[in-house]
């Protein structure tokens, strides 16, 4: 087996402490071995090992992206007041589009976003073309086939035999299911996917409290966050009955939504007691703060979930609103948002760090597979940052400058960016 010796200034494993001059030996497509320079086993002395500048990571994880919509960079760069204001500039581009371009969208995506770091994808795929984009460029993670507008009646007349022909059709990459969201899909077709998802041992993916009217829907059936669907909207069972009279938090909750094996986008309008619901279900929330920026949304509560005790993950959503699939560039985001919410304590980068890295591996159910931290026998999935660390703290100096720094990303041992 050929090995690889990855050298660096730096070198974080995320599950220890930062190593300085550290080494990751890498056999095939696993890591066989990860410690100071120095120490390098004498059987690895041979290879070259030649000292990066840097800060050497395991392989980013970007926790929530569509990266179909790579091409939708207009609709990213325009600002809006509201997420229904975004929705509607986005459907006149969405409705549109070329259904062949796709594919190429989702590849441009996959490969700008691995140049930035990041090895591991929780991917959205609402249309059948761009499935399949991560494994074409070597990637990682899992493509969460999304179902979306789902009323009963329409779920019933097509919609659930074309969605599960869709979901079993045969396919070598790791497969999941996308139930949109809380308010786009009726609570009967959202607890069929969840059951969906369990016969099959499938993760789960959705986006709960983006919008600053969902709730309004949840609690008494106001219409505005389903403005997309036009005329369609009286056919959705909350529009018919008025609402649930619940929360945000709860009504997902009712719905079978909030379990251990589902993350959840965005999280900026739930409550404490919302918050303190998912924490209690072990349901992961993905932020995506530069995303939620475009929109014209408020800030997540970065803060209160890094005190509340949630184990927080990173995503940079698509480029339809969002200027880059750049997952520091979001960290880095985090970290101001949490400073001026008041988080003061010293563990604010590393625990980002983690967030990118572990984070989002176990928002996906792939910690156990390794990812999200370096150590032998997981994954060789590694990132080289270009960040002078200069008497920073390691960890503070790659969430405040590791944005757009990335000279290699490895993916199971092959180098998709960079140089080995
Ligand atoms: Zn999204």
């Amino acid at each position: 087996m050929t090995s690889e010796v990855y050298a660096a200034d730096w070198v974080l494993p995320v599950v220890s402490p930062p190593i300085r001059a550290g080494a990751v030996v890498v056999d095939g497509d696993r890591v066989a071995w990860v410690g100071s320079l120095d120490e390098l086993p004498e059987r690895w002395q041979g290879v070259d090992a030649r000292r990066r500048r840097g800060i050497l990571t395991p392989g980013l994880v970007n926790a929530h992206t569509h990266l179909q919509y790579t091409g939708f960079d207009e609709v990213g760069a325009g600002a809006y007041d509201s997420f229904e204001d975004w929705s509607d500039a986005f459907g006149r581009v969405y409705d549109v589009v070329d259904p062949a371009s796709w594919w190429p969208a989702a590849l441009a995506g996959a490969r700008e976003a691995v140049a930035s770091g990041t090895t591991v994808f929780a991917e959205i795929v609402t249309d059948d073309e761009a499935r399949g984009a991560l494994g074409a460029v070597g990637a990682g993670g899992i493509e969460y086939l999304e179902a979306i507008g789902q009323f009963e009646r329409a779920w019933a007349e097509g919609g659930r035999a074309d969605y599960l022909a869709w979901l079993d059709a045969e396919t070598a990459f790791r497969r999941g299911v996308s139930p949109h969201a809380a308010y786009s899909l009726d609570g009967s077709v959202i607890r069929e996917l969840i059951e969906i998802a369990r016969k099959r041992g499938l993760r789960l993916h959705s986006h709960l409290g983006e919008s600053s009217v969902e709730a309004e829907l949840y609690r008494h059936g106001d219409r505005r966050v389903l403005a997309a669907y036009g005329d369609l909207r009286d056919e959705f069972e909350l529009v018919r009955t008025g609402g649930a009279g619940d929360t945000t938090g709860g009504y997902a909750d009712s719905v079978g939504l909030l379990c251990e094996t589902m993350h959840v986008a965005h999280a900026i309008y739930l409550d404490r007691d919302d918050r303190d619901l998912l924490l209690r279900r072990g349901t992961r929330v993905v932020l995506c703060p530069r995303s939620n920026a475009v929109i014209g949304l408020d800030e997540a509560p970065v803060a209160a979930y890094l005190r509340e005790g949630h184990d927080i993950a990173v995503g940079t959503d698509s480029r339809a609103s969002s200027p880059s699939l750049d997952l520091l560039a979001d960290v880095r985001e985090l970290h101001r948002i949490a400073r001026s919410q008041g988080y003061g304590d010293a563990d604010l980068s590393r625990r980002l760090v983690r967030a990118a890295t572990l984070g989002g591996a176990r928002a996906m159910g792939l910690d156990a597979g390794g990812y999200g931290v370096l150590a032998p026998g997981g994954p060789a999935d590694l990132a080289l940052f270009d960040v002078d660390v200069n008497g920073h703290d390691v960890e503070e100096a790659l969430v405040l400058a590791g944005a757009g720094s990335c000279v290699l990303a490895v993916c199971a041992g092959a180098v998709l960016h960079g140089s080995a």
